[in-house]
């Protein structure tokens, strides 16, 4: 598989730490297919930043996700899932309609993740022991992604494999 050419009736489940890259690569699909954690956290709050409304956020993604899913069309979930937590309600909505569920994993250095946080706005400023945690989780995850229910899984270290499709699209 090479993204973002991906089977039509896909559910994407990007996996990675603040800073991994993913909302980077989820741009490389329409916006109407991404459902991202961030924006919604937004949408219920004004505030993308605000972890308080982490669970409203939660709570409206996995809403939308069910209408897309029925609908079976291909969605991106861009949020970190790195527990297998937060993506077995995403596995089970794909699954209840014959969606193929497909993770990637991008598995950017946990040091590259925390440098990143730098450069941004404060309240979207990600602690580093907290992006460290998420780095570990993810690490940990690969082992049990396929028994979770996805029986493709990709990884992207986000620079060698994206860039040049970002490039064509710059182009
Ligand atoms: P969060 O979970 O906090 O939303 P994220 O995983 O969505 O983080 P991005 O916002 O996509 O991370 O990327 C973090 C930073 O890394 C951005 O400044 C982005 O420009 C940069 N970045 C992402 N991918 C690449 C890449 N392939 N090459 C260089 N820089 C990149
Ligand atoms: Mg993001």
């Amino acid at each position: 598989l090479i993204y973002p050419e991906m089977p039509k009736h896909s559910l994407v489940v990007l996996i990675g730490p603040s800073g991994a890259g993913k909302s980077t690569i989820a741009r490389t699909w329409p916006a109407s297919q991404i459902l991202s954690l961030d924006a919604l956290r937004e949408v219920v709050s004004d505030d993308a930043g605000d972890q308080g409304a982490t669970g409203d956020a939660v709570a409206a993604l996995h809403l939308l996700l069910e209408a897309r899913m029925r609908r079976r069309l291909f969605t991106v979930v861009d949020a970190t899932n790195v527990t297998a937590t937060a993506r077995e309600p995403l596995v089970a909505a794909a699954k209840r309609h014959g969606m193929l569920s497909i993770a990637v994993v991008v598995a950017t250095p946990g040091s590259v993740c925390i440098d990143r946080q730098g450069p941004r706005p404060a309240n979207r400023t990600v602690p580093k022991d907290v992006v460290a945690q998420q780095h570990q989780a993810m690490v940990a995850s690969h082992r049990t992604l396929k028994s979770e229910g996805f029986p493709e899984i990709v990884f992207s270290d986000s620079l060698c494999r994206l860039l040049p499709y970002l490039e064509r699209l710059s182009g």
